[in-house]
């Protein structure tokens, strides 16, 4: 890495930041890529306001924004991407003459990832277990691709009925088929009465999260065996426990490394007004992969 006066510097806030793997992902696309620019880690846990301030008058070109102010921050933004306003999160900060835009690129790379391994949502029956901002990001990915039916699976049952009454309102909106029936919520312990099977889930608690590897968010035999695919969006450890309880009963499980590059190689591409072949990708995971 060749740093110079006219490297384009990038970077990522949230708190902890110490575990990030952003830094090694874009500092890779750039060296494979032949593009001037770097990628550091900053640690936030001043006013938000300063920090944006702070970044957008040092002319920071991008910026991914992770725990805990991806939805925080929109208030301190110059404009915002439609899908990541429904959302109510932002993980990708680009410099624009009226401030940072924001989008949210945890949709888009989670669509990547169900894209690469040719999974389709069209007609089908998706779980979403979880109502933190991952399972938004999930839940929003999901209702653009017309499932047959969607089930917020959540603890603390009023924040899936959040996130229903947002996919409501967006789906009405946007003139997405979705009507009250087709989504649905419920506690993780009522698992039991989903009536279908053939379901494609998607875990997206820190339950099963390291060092936390031998508990999984549901404990219920005959879901796994109603489950299809089940894709864990933990990628530390490598296979989780619900990975291993998908694949036991006969489903195919993916974990969540492919959402988390494909989210900066989107945010890369924003950033870069350019089109990451899919051999780079690919390279970027082998990099990481056993790394988590
Ligand atoms: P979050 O906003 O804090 O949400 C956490 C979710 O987990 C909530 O639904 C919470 O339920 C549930 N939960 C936590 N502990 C629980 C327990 N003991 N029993 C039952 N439910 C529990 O976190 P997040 O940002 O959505 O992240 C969730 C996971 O997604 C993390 O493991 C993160 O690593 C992963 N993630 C991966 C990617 C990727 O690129 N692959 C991107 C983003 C996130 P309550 O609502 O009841 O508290």
């Amino acid at each position: 890495m060749n740093i110079n006066g006219k490297t384009a510097v990038y970077g990522i806030i949230g708190k902890p930041i110490e575990h990030t793997m952003s830094p090694a992902i874009h500092n890779h696309l750039s060296q494979a890529l032949g593009i001037d620019s770097v990628y550091v880690p900053f640690r936030t846990d001043g006013n938000l306001e300063d920090t944006v301030r702070g970044l957008y008058s040092l002319g920071v070109q991008g910026i991914n924004v992770t725990v805990p102010y991806k939805t925080e921050i929109i208030k301190e933004l110059g404009g915002v991407d439609t899908l990541a306003g429904a959302v109510g999160a932002v993980n990708t900060l680009k410099y624009t003459e009226n401030g940072f835009y924001g989008y949210n690129t945890d949709v888009m790379g989670l669509e990547r990832e169900l894209d690469s391994e040719g999974i389709s949502l069209q007609g089908r029956h998706v779980v979403i277990l979880g109502a933190g901002g991952a399972a938004r990001a999930a839940a929003f990915m999901c209702i653009l691709k017309s499932p047959a039916t969607l089930t917020i699976v959540n603890r603390t049952k009023a924040k899936a009925e959040e996130i229903r009454t947002s996919l409501l309102a967006y789906a009405k909106e946007n003139n997405i088929g979705a009507g009250e029936k087709d989504i649905r919520t419920m506690e993780p312990s009522d698992i039991n009465s989903l009536p279908e099977s053939g379901y494609i889930a998607f875990q997206c608690t820190n339950v099963g999260l390291y060092p936390d590897v031998d508990s999984c968010i549901i404990n219920n035999d005959s879901f796994f065996e109603k489950t299809e695919t089940g894709i864990d969006l933990i990628y530390k450890p490598e296979t989780t426990l619900f990975m291993k309880k998908v694949a036991n009963a006969g489903g195919k499980a993916y974990n969540g490394l492919k959402m988390l590059v494909y989210q900066a190689v989107c945010a890369y591409e924003i950033w870069n007004g350019i089109s990451v072949p899919r051999n780079v990708a690919e390279d970027v995971q082998r990099l990481l992969a056993g790394k988590q």
